[in-house]
């Protein structure tokens, strides 16, 4: 299993997003077992944010090959499913974070009036760092809610073969080029066109 520091490097920062798709992709391992080699397991993610980088180096479902699904909703909620059954888990995040103290709210205050003074910018600091090792160091069942589920799998990556659009003399998939007067296009060159035209 790859490590946080694995993530990091990966990711450029660390951050409290990365480090809950970090426990995601570990939930859904320890779950359905083996990180995904060819595309054996599936991964459907519901945003787009630093927490499916994790989630990509951890559990190898990734947007390159195909078995990683973005339904881009805004929920933290990460379904794993494994082909070809579809049976898996759906994990949501549950976890609230410890109320802050006086001295954190008042940091936030004069950090959101502009105030960028080392003390600040080191208060905010430290306090990621502990929100951070906080999301690390919890329990599985504080931090989602899991649950088993079988789902109907979204179509495998397919492999097309290219054309060259007729404008532009750049390489596309077959599939995604539209014919226009006679001529196979890309979708850009169909866009520049049509604005030709009007
Ligand atoms: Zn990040
Ligand atoms: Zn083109």
């Amino acid at each position: 299993m790859k490590n946080f520091e694995e993530v990091v490097q990966f990711h450029g920062h660390v951050c409290p997003g990365l480090a809950f798709g970090f426990r995601v992709a570990q939930a859904a391992l320890e779950a359905l077992g083996d990180r995904s080699r060819d595309e054996e397991l599936v991964a459907v993610v519901e945003n787009r944010s630093c927490a499916v980088d994790a989630i990509q180096v951890v559990s190898g479902c990734t947007f390159g090959k195909g078995n990683l699904v973005v339904r881009d909703y805004g929920k933290q909620v990460y379904t794993f499913l494994k082909r070809p059954h579809g049976e898996g888990v759906r994990i949501s995040v549950k976890w609230i974070a410890p109320p802050e103290d006086q001295e954190m709210t008042s940091c936030w205050q004069r950090f959101s009036q502009g105030d960028r003074s080392t003390e600040v910018m080191r208060a905010i600091k430290a306090h990621k760092g502990r929100k951070i090792q906080a999301i690390l160091q919890a329990d599985m069942a504080e931090l989602f809610e899991i649950r088993r589920v079988k789902e109907q799998l979204p179509e495998q990556a397919r492999v097309y073969p290219s054309i060259r659009c007729a404008r532009c003399g750049e390489k596309v998939m077959e599939p995604m080029a539209l014919m226009v007067d006679d001529r196979l296009l890309c979708l850009p060159c169909v866009e520049i066109e049509k604005g030709v035209e009007s």
